[in-house]
């Protein structure tokens, strides 16, 4: 099947060539619940595997070190274009490598070394690159951290403390402040965090990789009217290929071109931004926005479902994508889990909970979401079917019975083969 379906890299290099067929298959009879994932459409994954990969365009349209941009310049400005419309904001840079490049260009354009930075703590749920110590971020420059409630009434507990953000940011006075993060389950209030920017003087990027998609959807509120510079991924909710992209209004526009290109990088990947031009096409279409508001309702229902089944969920609940479970009432630690839901065919990543008493490589949650699977076209109704898979894997795992672990992947394998994924060439 491999070889039909890529026949000269089969001929070539066999070896890769069964890789890849084997994680198609992978990829086609699991459920994937990982919220940084998705699948791509077969138009985004054709538009990234082209003779773009061919050429070098260092520079931006009309502004190029190399001569040849006819076409190349026509892609990277319909794929600028498209994200201006669909974030509805005066200038987009598409050409970050990922995320973390992207991040990094912004501290180029706003901090030097040393300057303070702030941004939400990696185990509260933010991400590397917002000032974490391991991170280049939290090394050259100083990392100041916020992170979320822990109080005994559920309504407030595990949500942002914005009083906690506006005294650390008024004492600390960043030069750049983040808010987003990597396992935020509950919505950012971006008209709070540019209150306090304002009044602490800092630039403020709202790094949404993760809720990019919702965001172009409609189902999470825009930052477009509230930050200096937004950030984003281009292949979670967002259904593009691996990158990123820088958007921002205009007077930030040259700071952050300049700091991507020549600052940071050297030639865009322009295979990729021809994937993230069709990408942005798709998620400008009226189906785009039934997805993300799918994607949402899925994920509360999950969210429901898994609540009635004992399960204890980080803030208690979901207005997103993804859902954070403490797994240390049910006596499984996160790794312990994630290891056991994988060999029952349902894809996870363990994950640290706020003020998790364990080691981030072996911490006491998991992190799920339902970006992939809403992809797939399962709708709220499957959800108690997907809560009672993870309720075995659990149990399973706590009892280390191996044998209804191999029962739940046969049945994930059934409903997965009925819901085909997008791009997956084995319905
Ligand atoms: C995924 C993510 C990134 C990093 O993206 P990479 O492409 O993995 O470098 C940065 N910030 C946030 C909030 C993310 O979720």
């Amino acid at each position: 099947m491999s070889a039909s379906r890529h026949p000269a890299l089969s001929a070539t290099d066999p070896e890769l060539a069964s890789y890849v067929a084997a994680e198609e298959v992978l990829q086609a009879e699991t459920l994937r619940l990982i919220p940084s994932e998705n699948y791509v459409s077969a138009a985004v994954l054709e538009a990234s595997g082209t003779v773009l990969q061919n050429k070098y365009s260092e520079g931006y349209p009309g502004r190029r070190y190399y001569e040849g941009q006819q076409n190349i310049d026509r892609v990277e400005a319909l794929a600028i274009e498209r994200a201006k419309g669909l974030f509805g904001v005066d200038h987009a840079n598409v050409q970050p490598y990922s995320g973390s490049p992207a991040n990094l260009a912004v501290y180029l354009a706003f901090a030097k070394p040393g300057d303070t930075v702030m941004g939400m703590a990696l185990p509260m749920g933010g991400h590397l690159t917002h000032g974490w110590g391991v991170s280049a971020t939290g090394s050259w420059f100083r990392g100041v951290q916020y992170g979320v409630r822990a109080t005994a009434d559920p309504e407030t507990n595990g949500l942002i403390d914005y009083d906690a953000v506006r005294d650390l940011a008024l004492a600390e006075r960043p030069k750049v402040i983040f808010c987003g993060g990597t396992a935020l389950p509950r919505t950012i209030d971006f008209a709070a965090f540019a209150e306090i920017a304002r009044e602490a003087g800092s630039v403020l990027v709202a790094d949404v990789a993760h809720i990019a998609g919702l965001i172009a959807g409609g189902a999470h509120p825009s930052p477009a009217d509230h930050v200096d510079v937004i950030s984003t991924t281009t292949h979670k909710t967002l259904r593009g290929p691996r990158g990123a992209m820088l958007m921002c209004r205009e007077e930030h526009a040259k700071a952050i071109d300049k700091a991507v290109f020549p600052g940071l990088q050297g030639g865009p990947h322009n295979q990729t931004t021809a994937g993230i031009a069709v990408a942005l096409h798709e998620a400008a279409q009226p189906s785009f926005v039934r997805y993300a508001h799918a994607v949402v309702a899925n994920a509360k229902a999950l969210a429901a479902a898994l609540l009635e089944r004992g399960f204890d969920l980080v803030s208690g609940g979901t207005d997103n994508h993804l859902i954070l479970i403490d797994l240390t009432g049910k006596g499984v630690p996160g790794k312990v889990a994630a290891k056991a839901l994988d060999r029952a065919g349902i894809v996870v990543n363990y994950n640290t909970v706020p003020f998790d008493p364990r080691k981030p490589f072996d911490p006491s949650g998991v992190r799920i979401g339902t970006p992939s699977l809403t992809s797939r076209g399962l709708t709220t109704e499957h959800m108690s079917v997907v809560a009672d898979w993870i309720a075995r894997s659990v149990d399973a795992a706590a009892k280390g019975d191996e044998q209804a672990l191999a029962v739940i992947r046969s049945e994930v394998a059934d409903l997965m083969a009925a819901f085909p994924a997008p791009g997956l060439p084995l319905s």
